[in-house]
């Protein structure tokens, strides 16, 4: 029988891997009702609390007054208006590239540069640990696609090795569900002495990372030698949406001719430009917020440690709890949700089968007495877990 939809449904669910979509009936921030439940949230990409930021929300009001709602056409058409091309100028300036390209979604920003970049006898090699749109836009490309080990300098120079035309080096900044850094200085070394590109996609380092949020290029010092396709999102630290691409003025006009997920498509409303300017500003002057977010970063390692819980390498706002298995995944985050704590378990095929982890996401917002909640509670929750179901 063709399209039979429930027996693939009834499989996924006998494998611990059905998803569904908790619904958010507040605005982002610690404390929040989700499914009419008031919950303790360490679980959203809001990393400085600029989502629901009072002069966020008072710039895109202004901005929907001034500018109407609707993008209206595409960026080629009619569709680019001044504030789209205010935040590109700011978003140039705050990366130190010539010059950059706004996109409406992250996905779209990755889909947009690797497909103009590189094409049938080219080659894209991949991080094996990349963000799901990256590995999607090596694949649309055409391009020849070999994923590397994670982080291995030397088993990306392997393949570089037998790379054919273009080659484009693709990696997260910040690993989206690990929170580890790409190891930039030698994988962009490797990556010039074959003379092939390198493209970072830093979602989550923009904002946290670097001495004035500039990600993970600000943190290692690497310029557009090293980093010629700089993407960042916005939907993220940024608190709003929305994507970029930073680079040359030559690497900007060939998106414009040539990226097909950017000729296509409307503009975003032109007041979330106007509202991402905003929380721009706040990114780049209020260092509190960084300052705060690492503060709560190292106090949750070494209180996650005491309780014996099994961390990855990760100095950013992402801390995963390494747990293995789907179901028990599942059953520590029922367990923190009954203490009031959001957690959300990620499973295969979103990270490697095996490797199943509560991701847990910390943010400027968390107060100080939010973050001992929540480990008094992982305490309590680890230890029934441990009696339930012991580890074989
Ligand atoms: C979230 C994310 C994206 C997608 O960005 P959106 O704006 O949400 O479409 C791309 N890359 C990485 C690494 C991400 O974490």
């Amino acid at each position: 029988m063709p399209f039979d939809l429930q027996s693939r449904l009834a499989a996924r669910r006998a494998e611990h891997l059905y998803r569904q979509r908790p619904l958010l009936e507040t605005p982002q921030g610690p404390e929040v009702v989700v499914d009419g439940e008031r919950l303790l949230a360490f679980c959203s990409n809001d990393y400085l609390g600029l989502a629901n930021h009072p002069e966020v929300i008072a710039a895109l009001r202004r901005g929907a007054e001034r500018w109407g709602v609707g993008g209206g056409a595409s960026h080629l058409v009619i569709g680019h208006l001044t504030p789209h091309h205010e935040l590109e100028e700011a978003l140039a300036d705050f990366t130190g590239r010539p010059r950059a390209l706004l996109f409406s979604t992250g996905y779209m920003a990755n889909l947009a540069a690797v497909t103009a970049l590189v094409g049938q006898g080219d080659s894209v090699l991949e991080d094996r640990l990349n963000h799901a749109s990256l590995l999607d836009a090596g694949l649309l490309s055409g391009a020849r696609f070999s994923r590397y080990l994670h982080n291995d300098a030397m088993s990306l120079a392997k393949r570089l090795d037998r790379a054919v035309g273009n080659t484009l080096v693709v990696t997260d900044g910040v690993f989206s569900m690990d929170g580890d850094l790409a190891d930039l200085p030698a994988l962009c070394a490797t990556a010039k002495a074959r003379d092939a590109w390198v493209m970072v996609d830093d979602a989550h380092g923009f904002g946290p990372l670097g001495a004035s949020g500039g990600g993970i290029v600000e943190h290692f010092g690497l310029g557009i030698d090293a980093v010629p396709v700089l993407v960042g999102t916005l939907g993220k630290a940024f608190g709003t949406a929305g994507a970029f691409v930073a680079g040359s003025d030559a690497l900007m006009e060939t998106l414009i001719q040539f990226a097909r997920p950017y000729i296509y498509t409307t503009s975003q409303p032109p007041a979330v430009a106007c509202a991402t300017l905003k929380a721009l500003e706040l990114l780049r002057r209020e260092h509190w917020r960084r300052e705060h977010l690492n503060r709560l970063i190292a106090r949750f390692r070494r209180g996650a440690e005491e309780i014996g819980l099994t961390l990855m390498d990760s100095p950013t706002p992402i801390q995963p709890i390494l747990v293995g298995d789907s179901a028990r995944a599942l059953r520590l985050s029922a367990l923190l949700r009954s203490k009031g704590i959001l957690v959300g378990a990620i499973r295969p095929p979103t990270v490697p089968a095996g490797s199943a982890r509560l991701r847990v996401t910390l943010s400027a917002a968390h107060t100080d007495a939010q973050l001992e909640r929540l480990l008094e509670s992982l305490a309590e929750c680890w230890s029934r877990l441990s009696e339930e179901a012991p580890h074989a």
